[in-house]
């Protein structure tokens, strides 16, 4: 796979906003956005076993596979390595590629940040799971909290 970096930092979007994680950027996209900050061009080729094994230098559980655009390379079987070291795998997709089904599923999350019409994704987690991975950071952020008092007073106050 070309492997652009690997680096261990903190999640700084989304439900895992704060958490520890190796995130392994895959090098080439299929888009060519003006914006884009990846260098598709320098990347080095690894092996799974490889990525693996540079990933388990690190001591976070949460692996952020992200790119480029990681559909066009990610696997099946990588997937499945990572879960057997005890690992999460989430991945940061421009959503414009189909999953085959069966990767899909294998994947523990998805984040699609779209830069065309995404393909459709064909599941969520469910509600549950994702309000209480948000109440969780709320319940250690006191400025997330007091966002949320207020908001749910001013909606209570529109009713
Ligand atoms: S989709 Fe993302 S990785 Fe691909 S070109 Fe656009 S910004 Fe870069």
């Amino acid at each position: 796979m070309k492997v652009n970096e690997i680096f261990y930092s903190l999640q700084g979007e989304g439900v895992f906003t704060g958490t520890a994680a190796i995130f392994v950027r895959l090098a080439g996209c299929n888009l060519h956005c003006d914006f884009c900050d990846t260098k598709h061009e320098d990347y080095t080729i690894f092996t799974e076993e490889e990525i693996v094994k540079a990933i388990s230098d690190y001591p976070a559980k949460h692996v952020v596979i992200t790119g480029g655009e990681p559909t066009l390379q990610l696997t099946h079987s990588l997937v499945d390595r990572l879960h057997e070291v005890g690992k999460f795998v989430q991945i940061e997709t421009n959503g414009s590629i189909a999953l085959d089904t069966d990767l899909e599923w294998s994947i523990d999350w998805i984040t699609c940040s779209p830069k065309t019409i995404p393909v459709k994704i064909q599941r969520m987690k469910s509600k549950s799971f994702i309000r209480d991975k948000i109440w969780n950071r709320m319940k250690k952020s006191p400025q997330l909290m007091s966002v949320f008092v207020a908001c749910n007073l001013v909606m209570s106050m529109m009713r």
